[in-house]
């Protein structure tokens, strides 16, 4: 079969790799001249940075874990994770509630009183069943964890208020700690939590891009870059009408490089992105799936690539839900990933700051970003002086987070129902519209490349 892969990101680039695999004959459309999307890493003076923020390779899904690891042969290393929460200059162990007693004794006691309480309180059956993430938050952890850290922390990352947030996709993704655990961590015995992270793989050479970058290998003939997808019409029909049953409707993609044709298209943009492209062709979009579409909410991200002179210590990365410090709500250390990503004798440190079209991170220029994240180093005693930074870079990224607001789940499945009903088939981050990790990504590439399976002879 003909496919079109309409975004040559991680998803693409892995959806042409096991498409072509099952012998289907396939083209990637990539916009910007570099593929990677999200997952791209940038070299230059001898500090390689990820540039859509810091990206580490882990799973509980063992197929998908060796998947990612296995493209990379030996250009990987695998670490332990040493990662903190940066609490009123205190480093406290990650997750939070594994790490009480690096707290203060007040703020210690504050959480495991409060902790303890709620505890009871939900025993008697006198907690309220939480309906938003904010009440969730509470519910599960008390109002000493959740005003220390957790509500604090969730606020920066999301740039939305944690009352105004579904539920829904907690569980499996933020810890719930058992109380043992509380109490043992709270008196100082060792535990654990978020365990199936606690030792990532990172490539040695190139960045997260580098395994990107095997993937495309067998497959580089198929993608063409420089190549913004703008107009998607099915032959025959320019609207309007259902697709039969996902059979090949026969699609005309229209892009900056000329008209493809394709059997299958394959979406990983965002669905306002896949909106206009079905706009631009004429198609008559429902005001349901329109407006569905566009009230899908996303973060955009800037990341800041910070080189210094001399150590960063030995943390592998560090959350920051203090908004004094800076705006950024992470830091990461690559040069704690692999050796050959900064310069001998130098370290390197990334930090990431959500923010939204319109807000006053958008409006800050790039010297004015580095400058925040500078001043909150200092700040932090991770960097001495101003004097030991010899590399800095910015980049942004529209796309970074999908935001699960209270209207969610109903937009996000008009918005996949349409797409559906147009014969386009969506995969990845931001066209589902899911929080997926590369191993959500993958798991979906390999679960939709089963379905379509071989292409026949
Ligand atoms: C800060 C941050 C940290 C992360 N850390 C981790 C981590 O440690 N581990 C992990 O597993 N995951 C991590 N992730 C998640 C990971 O980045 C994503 O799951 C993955 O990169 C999504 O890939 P994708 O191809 O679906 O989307 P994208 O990377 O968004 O790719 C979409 C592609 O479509 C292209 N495109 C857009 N419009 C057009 C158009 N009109 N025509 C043609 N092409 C177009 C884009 O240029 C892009 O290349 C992190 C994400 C963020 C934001």
């Amino acid at each position: 079969m003909k496919i079109a892969v309409l975004g040559g990101g991680l998803t693409g680039i892995a959806l042409a790799n096991t498409l072509t695999l099952r012998g289907h004959d396939v083209t990637v459309l990539e916009k910007e001249a570099n593929t990677g999307g999200l997952c791209r890493s940038e070299t230059k003076d001898g500090f390689t940075f990820d540039i859509g923020g810091s990206h580490i390779i882990f799973s509980r899904d063992k197929e998908v874990n060796d998947f990612l690891c296995d493209v990379l042969t030996e250009n990987k290393d695998k670490r332990k994770r040493n990662t903190k929460i940066f609490f009123k200059g205190a480093h406290v162990k990650y997750p939070f509630e594994n790490g009480l007693h690096d707290l203060p004794p007040e703020d210690r006691f504050f959480c495991i009183n409060e902790f303890v309480k709620n505890l009871i309180a939900l025993e008697k059956g006198e907690l309220k069943k939480p309906e938003n993430f904010r009440e969730w938050i509470y519910y599960t952890f008390g109002r000493g964890i959740a005003e220390s850290y957790m509500v604090p922390y969730n606020e920066k990352i999301w740039n939305y208020k944690t009352e105004d947030m579904s539920l829904h996709w907690v569980d499996g993704r933020i810890p719930r700690p058992p109380v043992e655990d509380i109490i043992k961590s709270a008196i100082g015995i060792e535990t654990e939590g978020y365990t199936h992270q606690s030792v990532f793989t990172y490539p040695i050479h190139g960045g997260i891009e580098a395994m990107v970058n095997a993937l495309k290998e067998p497959v580089k003939d198929k993608i063409i870059t420089d190549c913004e997808v703008t107009g998607v019409v099915r032959n025959g029909n320019q609207g309007g009408g259902k697709v039969s049953n996902g059979g090949n409707a026969g699609f005309v993609v229209k892009t900056s490089k000329g008209d493809f044709t394709a059997d299958k298209v394959i979406s990983t943009l965002p669905p306002t992105v896949l909106l206009s492209c079905l706009k631009n062709a004429g198609a008559n979009v429902p005001k349901d799936a329109a407006s569905a579409c566009e009230n899908l909410r996303y973060n955009s991200i800037a990341c800041i690539g910070i080189g210094v002179k001399g150590g960063v210590g030995d943390i592998s990365w560090m959350y920051i839900p203090q908004t004094d410090i800076g705006a950024f709500n992470r830091i990461s250390f690559p040069s704690n990933f692999s050796t050959a990503v900064a310069p001998k004798g130098c370290s390197s440190v990334l930090a990431e700051i959500t923010y939204n079209d319109g807000d006053k991170i958008s409006k800050m220029r790039d010297e004015e970003l580095v400058d925040e994240v500078v001043r909150g180093l200092i700040k932090m005693n991770v960097v001495k002086s101003r004097d030991d930074v010899v590399f800095t870079s910015v980049h942004r990224y529209e796309y970074a987070y999908v935001v699960y607001d209270l209207e969610y789940l109903k937009n996000v499945k008009i918005m996949r129902e349409y797409f559906e009903s147009q014969g386009i088939d969506l995969v990845g981050r931001f066209s589902e519209f899911e929080y997926l990790n590369m191993d959500g990504c993958i798991r979906h590439v390999l679960d939709y490349a089963a379905n379509i399976g071989n292409a026949k002879k």
